[in-house]
């Protein structure tokens, strides 16, 4: 029987836990494979990790509970790292994604998909201002980065074995995990659903922390900020010089009737230019270099054929 190990990151969550654990538990139930469950207690400051521990009483439950809180990214990495055998599901447990839906994930991972992540087709319970936001991120990270992030999805999927060890290759500090679970590439699908609001508790992301991971995705997925760099200083070089001979010019013609400016001038542009100038090709070669030092793996290998592929 295939084995699927479902992955719940949880940070002060004792609030909702127990409902959570009841409503998996039983779409668990129904599904024909062997599932288990891993909670990753990401350092929660409440009685998070006593009750997990106290659900561990169950053999198809596991736990992990990291040494403080390293944030959701970690955790999730922590959680994934852990299962070396079969497919895994990530959910929150907040039950904003609903455990029903784990159901039809698995359907479409039978159906040969190795990522099936879950669309939301409407955010209950989230302000105007936090759709308008999440919906800008979006489209600026379409427009910036080459890996382009399926809209509107959150870390609700799941990850087929393959999957699973390409994304373990990853090992970059700077962790996105939505767009590193869109880079690893592999037949990938969505199932659209209701977003529900949360249950209880309260969201650990305030606009801080919401706009520090939309900086994170951006720079860990374009060097599109960097670039910008040399094509400023690149037009703002190539303005510095034509005004700079300009200057020149009108001295030549016109003789020089404020003393000692056309030399200042030009002299000013010409330093200005070649400085942005050097900037921007520091940042090109900076670009390059973070690229290199994120370490990731050149391809994944999805289909092998015939004895020389081997
Ligand atoms: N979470 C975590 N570590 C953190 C913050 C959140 O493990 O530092 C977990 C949290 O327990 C929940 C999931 O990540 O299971 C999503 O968190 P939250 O509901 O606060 O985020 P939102 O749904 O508002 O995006
Ligand atoms: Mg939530």
């Amino acid at each position: 029987m295939p084995l699927l190990t479902i992955v719940v990151p949880a940070y002060n969550e004792s609030s909702v836990l127990a409902a959570f654990h009841q409503r998996v538990m039983a779409t668990l139930d129904t599904l024909s494979l062997e599932a288990c469950l891993l909670y990753v207690d990401d350092g929660s400051s409440d009685d998070t990790w006593e009750q997990i521990e106290a659900l561990c009483a169950d053999p198809r439950v596991g736990a992990l509970r990291l040494s403080r809180n390293f944030g959701k990214e970690a955790a999730l990495t922590a959680g994934l790292d852990a299962v070396t055998e079969g497919a895994a599901v990530v959910i929150d447990a907040d039950l904003q994604d609903p455990p029903e839906l784990i159901a039809e994930l698995v359907a479409q991972w039978q159906a040969g998909y190795d990522v099936v992540y879950a669309t939301r087709s409407a955010r209950a319970g989230e302000t105007r201002l936090k759709r308008f936001t999440a919906a800008a991120f979006y489209r600026s990270m379409e427009a910036m980065s080459e890996t382009p992030l399926p809209r509107d999805t959150g870390d609700f999927r799941l990850l087929s074995r393959r999957a699973l060890d390409a994304l373990g290759q990853l090992r970059e500090r700077q962790r996105f995990m939505k767009g590193l679970f869109t880079w690893i590439g592999f037949r990938q699908t969505a199932v659209s659903y209701q977003r529900e609001p949360r249950r209880a508790g309260h969201s650990k992301w305030n606009y801080w922390r919401l706009t520090q991971l939309a900086i994170e995705g951006i720079t860990s997925f374009s060097t599109a900020p960097l670039r910008l760099a040399t094509w400023v200083g690149l037009g703002a070089a190539a303005f510095a010089f034509v005004y700079g001979l300009w200057v020149m010019l009108k001295a030549l013609l016109w003789g020089d009737p404020v003393r000692g400016y056309p030399t200042l001038m030009v002299v000013i542009l010409f330093l200005g230019g070649v400085q942005l100038l050097a900037l921007g090709v520091i940042g090109e070669y900076l670009g390059r270099n973070y690229a290199e030092s994120k370490q990731r793996p050149l391809y994944f290998i999805a289909e092998r054929r015939g004895a020389r592929g081997r």
